[in-house]
């Protein structure tokens, strides 16, 4: 009996086998059937070489003349593979970038099917990266009428996997259907064995199609499912509930701000208050612009579980910002964080901050302090994860910043504390919906949406020095009427040029080198801004020296802060007005969003200038204009997602390796996704175990074992 689990040695031979591990790593015969065409061609339905038109998607069958490896680039290091083809009349380049192996594979005299885009170049039409797939014999004696077309490698061929997939089907027990048949019926989809049949090998375009749509769904329905028995175990899990006290920290901590809650944080506060109150461990994100107002929850979220008896941990992406809250929090609680000191308040706890580069007597001093409960708020870096940081009575985990944290890390707190303790991720990045759905399924979103009124608006604006090279000058300009006008500013560069960065450019690279961060700090300081008060400010600083630094520009001590993105998330120092980018299009769109959050936060309007040197026209310029024309951080997400591949969206793991998403798209399946979600959460609920939909379980099963799973839990 052969089905989804079988070894593929048995069924295809060692050979076949040891190939499709190798260059796929696919072990079983469910990884090779998962393995879809890319392409179909229609043999009914064949181009010709008259047909050509830019842009157009054609198919046809043609005879390769000759092939050629042709270098280029700096030291020719590159290689440009470029197949003439003919279908016994004209001639036709079929081009190919970086994949010498190719040439090797392709002889001259063979007949191949090609498929692509019809592209121009130097006035000729040719294709690029066209598919291609042997064909020995004449069209006519195909018994197919439609030709899948796998992703070709440098060891397996398209009509090799053809025929390996055709050997596969032809012994497989139809495998059972991981869809609830009702609503298969209700779709009016092909059942699963069926589905696979018809992707792999379809009689009509309708086929294909209609296995796409249903497998497509299938692996959202698999993702959702896993959401769904999520939010129910954490629905089953125990927590201790640390209730609301009235007269307590968070109470009086809510009467002294010298600012109203807006209506958004009072309804996403009163969502926290309450999960906070269940016997059951809140999971829960909370999104919002930056300068949203989402620290100030967090930290009432903190003192609530602080005045219910257990302590509260703030974990922060970086020690700058761990110190930043850290100086911000015990700022603002005043005396209700003096406790077991003198002009304490009545109740008054301790906040602790802990990072790696602390003194070890310091350091001391804080664990006591956490170990005893003494310190009911700790704030912290990575530090906070490590063996030996023991909460007396760990009740609340607030992440910062989730995307620099992997949910291992989280794990390892929640894992070591006594009680499950609950769980708050803020993030300044606004996720789209399908993304939320996908990466954070497991997770309850609240959203702050407004800004806290008094917030200045930003106007940013693109300078592009490819048409405006004097424009720069103008930038500096107005950096010095600010610092004149008492304010302050920030220039950001995308390296440090120290020598020591990794990411040192190429010096034989085509593209145009980046301004380092060291060498503009000392341009401006001996030219356009001589005389002001600069400082630097970047990642591989010491921490003390990165503080000093900090604290001297929130201070108002220094006029202007050139950095790299350090200062990207949660600083905040109102009296900073104005934002230079340099190389702004070398940044994604949501970390431009974020950074220029940094400015327009005090009383005070902002101005960011993105400086480019990308030409008009182009996709750098366009991705620039988006981020100037709005303030919507959300839309911006979008757009970002939008131009984004896949493999960004979900992680850098997701690219590499065997994808459990083949035929999914989290930007572009909303619906699909949504809707599994609610057949997910319907099956989840009548059958937790999945009892009734064992080929379900194993799917689960597998996708939440492989290190695919990985994704769900990182970003
Ligand atoms: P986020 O963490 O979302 O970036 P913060 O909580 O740090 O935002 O808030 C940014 C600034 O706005 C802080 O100085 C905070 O005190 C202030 N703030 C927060 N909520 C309000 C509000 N409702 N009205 C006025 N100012 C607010
Ligand atoms: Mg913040």
């Amino acid at each position: 009996m052969v089905d989804l689990d079988t070894r593929l040695g048995p069924v295809v031979g060692k050979a076949s086998a040891d190939k499709l591990s190798k260059t796929f790593g696919m072990e079983t015969v469910g990884d090779l059937l998962t393995h879809y065409p890319r392409r179909y061609v229609d043999l009914e339905q064949i181009d010709s070489f008259a047909d050509l038109e830019v842009g157009q998607y054609v198919t046809f069958v043609a005879e390769v003349v000759d092939v050629k490896n042709i270098p280029f680039g700096p030291g020719g290091r590159k290689t440009r593979t470029q197949v003439r083809i003919t279908d016994g009349r004209q001639h036709l380049n079929a081009t190919f970038f970086n994949q010498r192996w190719i040439a090797k594979r392709t002889e001259a005299g063979s007949r191949q099917l090609f498929a692509g885009v019809v592209g121009e170049y130097r006035g000729q039409p040719q294709l690029t990266h066209p598919v291609m797939r042997e064909i020995s014999g004449d069209i006519a004696s195909f018994q197919r009428g439609i030709i899948p077309l796998y992703p070709a490698t440098s060891s397996i061929a398209s009509w090799e996997l053809e025929r390996t997939i055709d050997t596969v089907l032809a012994v497989l027990d139809p495998p059972p259907d991981p869809l609830p048949s009702d609503l298969v019926a209700a779709k009016g989809w092909p059942d699963y064995a069926t589905a696979l049949q018809w992707i792999h090998q379809p009689q009509s375009a309708s086929q294909w199609r209609q296995a796409q749509q249903r497998l497509r769904f299938d692996e959202a329905f698999v993702l959702q499912t896993i959401f769904a028995r999520r939010r129910r175990a954490f629905d089953i899990e125990t927590a201790i509930a640390r209730p609301w006290q009235a007269g307590g920290l968070a109470e009086r901590f809510i009467e002294r701000l010298p600012f109203e809650l807006t209506a958004g944080q009072r309804e996403v506060q009163a969502e926290i208050r309450d999960d906070l109150a269940r016997p059951h461990p809140m999971h829960r994100l909370l999104q919002g612009e930056v300068g949203s107002g989402k620290t100030v929850l967090s930290l009432i979220a903190m003192l609530q579980v602080v005045d219910a008896g257990a302590q509260a941990a703030l974990l922060a992406p970086t020690e700058v910002l761990a110190t930043q809250h850290f100086h911000s929090i015990t700022e603002q609680l005043g005396d209700l964080a003096k406790g077991g000191m003198l002009g304490g308040a009545e109740g008054a706890t301790r906040v602790r901050l802990l990072t790696g580069s602390m003194g070890a007597k310091a350091r001391k001093e804080t664990m006591l302090d956490i170990v005893s409960g003494e310190a009911g708020i700790v704030i912290g870096t990575h530090a906070l994860l490590q063996e030996g940081v023991d909460f007396a009575e760990l009740g609340l985990l607030v992440v910062d910043e989730q995307h620099r944290f992997g949910v291992e890390q989280r794990a390892a707190l929640v894992d070591r504390s006594a009680v499950t303790p609950h769980v708050l991720v803020m993030t300044a990045t606004p996720i789209p919906r399908t993304v939320a759905m996908t990466v954070f399924g497991d997770l309850e979103t609240s959203t702050l949406r407004e800004l806290p009124r008094g917030r200045q608006p930003i106007q940013t604006t693109v300078i592009a020095l490819a048409e405006h090279p004097t424009w720069l000058d103008r930038a500096w300009t107005r950096i010095r009427e600010e610092v004149e006008k008492g304010r302050q500013a920030y220039v950001v560069t995308t390296r440090i040029g120290d020598g020591e960065s990794d990411a040192e450019p190429d010096p034989s690279a085509d593209e145009p080198r980046t301004a380092s961060l060291v060498e503009v700090f000392e341009a401006l300081g001996a030219g356009p801004l001589s005389g002001l008060r600069l400082a630097m400010l970047h990642g591989r600083m010491a921490t003390d020296e990165k503080d000093t630094q900090m604290t001297a520009f929130a201070a108002g001590e220094v006029d202007v802060l050139v950095a790299t993105t350090v200062i990207e998330v949660g600083v905040n120092v109102p009296n900073a007005t104005v934002m230079v980018v340099l190389d702004a299009d070398r940044f994604g769109l949501s970390q431009l969003h974020q950074l220029r959050g940094r400015i327009g936060r005090g009383e005070h309007a902002g101005l960011c200038l993105l400086v480019t040197g990308a030409q008009g026209d182009t996709l750098a310029r366009e991705r620039l204009d988006a981020v100037a024309s709005t303030t919507d951080g959300f839309q911006i997400a979008q757009h970002d997602i939008d131009l984004r591949r896949e493999g960004d969206v979900l992680g850098a793991r997701q690219s590499g390796g065997r994808s459990s998403l083949k035929l999914l798209s989290v930007v572009k399946h909303e619906k699909d996704i949504a809707e599994a979600r609610d057949h997910a959460d319907r099956v989840v609920a009548q059958d937790p175990e999945l009892a009734e939909l064992p080929a379900l379980r194993r799917a689960v099963e597998e996708l939440e074992t492989t290190q695919q799973a990985d994704y769900l839990e990182r970003t």
